[in-house]
C-alpha cells in the first residue's frame, strides 16, 4: 500500500473514531440535559399541585357533612362547581382566590364519591373517557383532543371525621409540553449542526495527530536512503578493485598488497559505519522507550587522560599538539555510563583533531558548577560556518562531503553524541570562527 493511501486511511478512520465518540458523548448530554429539565417540570408541578390540592382539602372538610353527599353549599368555597345532576351554564363566579386559581391554572376539579361515582366539577371541562379510579395519588392523562394534565387524588372527610370521597384536582401541561416541545426542535435542529462541527474538529485533529507520524515516517524513509548510500559507495569501490584485479595479467606482489590495503581501507569504512549505526539504534531504543542502562560513578580526569593517552597517536600521525587544561585538584565525579561517555569525548576529539592543520593544538578542559560539569574540547582547526552550524548534529551530515569519507567517517559522530547527551540529560553548545577553531562545550548534571 502506498505511504499516502496508508495515511489517507488511517487519517479518515481516526476522523470516524473521533468523530463517532464526541458525537455520542454530545447526543447523550443532550439527551440527558432534556430529561433533567422535563423531570425539573414534573416535580414543580407535582409540587404545585400538592399545594393547591392541600388548600382545598383544608378548606372543604368543614364544609361535607354526610358522605358521599355533595351539598351546594360548597359553592362558598367553588362558586363555579357544577352538581352532576344540575345545568351549570350561567354560574356566578365570585372573585375569590380559589377561583382565580382555577382559571389562571387552568386547574379542574372532581369530586368522587367512595365507590368512584362523579359528584360534581370545576374549572376547565376536560373530554375524558378514561379517568382513572380517584384513588391513584398522581397520574398524568390526556383528553381525546391529546392535551396532557398532571392530577393528583386525594382521600376527604366530612365534619364528622367519616371518609367522604375522593377530591381529583388536574392541571393543563400545555406550557411545559409547548416548552419541551421547542427544546425538542432545537435539539433535532441543533444537534446536526454540532455533529458537523464535530466532524470538521475531527478532521483536523487526524491531521494534527498524523503529522509526527508523517515526519517520522520521512525521517525514517530518508535515513534508509542515507544508509544504502553510504553502504553502496565503499562496496562499489571494493568492486571497482576487484573487478580490476581480475582483468589484470600477472599481478606483482606490490600490486597485491596494494589492492588488500585498498579493500581493507574500504572495509574498514563499513565496519565503522555499521557500528556507528548499531550504537545509534541501540541508544535510540534507550532514548524512545527509557530503557536503564547502567550507570556509574564516573571520574572525568580519569577518563580524560585515558581519551588522551589512547588520542595521542591520533595526534601524533597528524602533527597535532592534544593538552588539557584542567584546574580542579579533587576528583570530579559524575553519574553515568562510562563507556558512553568515553565515546562522546573521543568524538569530539578526534573531531577537532581530524578538522584541525598541522601544528594545531587542541585542548580538553574541564570546569564545574554547583549543578553541572562542564567539558570543553577546542581547537585552533578549520571552523565551522553559521549555516552548518545547526546541520552538524543531523545524522549523515557532513561539511565537506569527500574529506570526511575518506577519513573514514561516518557522518554519525555528533549524532552519536547528542543521542549520548540525550541519555544523560545534558545539552552541548558549539561556538565558532572559520579559519580560526572551534569550541564544543558539553554540561553534564552532576
Ligand atoms: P564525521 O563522522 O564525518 O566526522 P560528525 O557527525 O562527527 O561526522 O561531524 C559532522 C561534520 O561536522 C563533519 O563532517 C565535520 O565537517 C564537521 N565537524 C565536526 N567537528 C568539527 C570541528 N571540530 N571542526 C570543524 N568541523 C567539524
Amino acid at each position: 500500500m502506498s505511504k499516502n493511501r496508508l495515511f489517507n486511511q488511517t487519517k479518515i478512520s481516526l476522523t470516524c473514531w473521533y468523530a463517532s465518540i464526541f458525537s455520542g458523548i454530545i447526543t447523550l448530554g443532550a439527551l440527558g440535559v432534556y430529561e433533567a429539565i422535563a423531570h425539573a417540570h414534573y416535580i414543580t408541578i407535582n409540587q404545585e399541585l400538592k399545594t393547591v390540592a392541600g388548600t382545598f382539602h383544608d378548606t372543604l372538610e368543614p364544609l361535607l357533612l354526610k358522605p358521599n353527599k355533595l351539598e351546594k353549599n360548597v359553592r362558598e368555597i367553588i362558586p363555579d362547581l357544577c352538581l352532576i345532576d344540575e345545568k351549570c351554564d350561567n354560574l356566578y363566579y365570585e372573585n375569590r382566590y380559589i377561583t382565580r386559581l382555577i382559571q389562571q391554572g387552568k386547574y379542574y376539579l372532581k369530586f368522587y364519591d367512595l365507590s368512584g361515582n362523579l359528584l360534581g366539577n370545576a374549572g376547565i371541562k376536560i373530554d375524558n373517557l378514561s379517568l382513572n379510579h380517584p384513588s391513584e395519588e398522581f397520574k398524568t392523562i390526556q383528553d381525546n383532543q391529546n392535551n396532557n394534565y398532571r392530577q393528583i387524588s386525594l382521600l376527604l372527610h366530612s365534619k364528622n371525621n367519616q371518609e367522604w370521597g375522593y377530591l381529583q384536582i388536574g392541571r393543563s401541561l400545555e406550557e411545559f409540553d409547548q416548552y419541551l416541545n421547542n427544546i425538542k426542535w432545537l435539539l433535532v435542529l441543533g444537534l446536526p449542526l454540532l455533529i458537523i462541527l464535530v466532524i470538521i474538529a475531527s478532521w483536523y485533529l487526524a491531521e494534527k495527530a498524523m503529522k509526527p507520524l508523517d515526519k517520522s515516517y520521512q525521517q525514517m524513509q530518508q535515513f534508509s536512503s542515507d544508509v544504502a548510500h553510504e553502504l553502496r559507495t565503499p562496496l562499489a569501490a571494493i568492486k571497482a578493485t576487484i573487478d580490476s584485479v581480475m582483468l589484470t595479467e600477472n599481478l606483482s606482489i606490490k600490486d597485491n598488497q596494494e589492492t588488500l590495503i585498498t579493500i581493507n581501507r574500504q572495509n574498514q569504512r563499513l565496519i565503522n559505519l555499521v557500528n556507528d549505526l548499531l550504537i545509534l539504534s541501540r541508544l535510540d531504543a534507550i532514548n524512545q522507550n527509557n530503557y536503564l542502562l547502567e550507570k556509574t560513578d564516573i571520574n572525568l580526569i580519569d577518563l580524560i587522560n585515558d581519551v588522551t593517552e589512547e588520542l595521542s597517536f591520533l595526534a601524533i600521525e597528524n602533527k597535532i599538539n592534544l593538552c588539557q587544561d584542567i584546574q580542579i585538584k579533587d576528583n570530579l565525579i559524575i553519574q553515568g555510563n562510562e563507556a558512553q561517555i568515553y565515546r562522546l569525548l573521543t568524538n569530539l576529539v578526534v573531531n577537532a583533531i581530524q578538522n584541525t592543520p598541522e601544528s594545531g593544538l587542541v585542548t580538553i578542559s574541564l570546569e564545574n558548577n554547583k549543578k553541572e560539569v562542564i567539558m570543553a574540547i577546542s581547537d585552533t582547526g578549520i571552523g565551522i560556518s553559521e549555516e552548518d552550524n545547526l546541520l552538524i548534529f543531523n545524522r549523515f551530515y557532513r561539511v565537506d562531503k569527500s574529506r570526511g569519507r575518506d577519513k573514514g567517517n561516518s557522518g554519525l559522530g555528533l549524532a552519536i553524541v547528542s543521542s549520548i547527551l540525550l541519555f544523560h540529560h545534558g545539552r552541548i553548545e558549539l561556538e565558532s570562527t572559520i579559519n580560526k577553531g572551534s569550541i564544543f562545550t558539553v554540561y553534564l548534571p552532576k
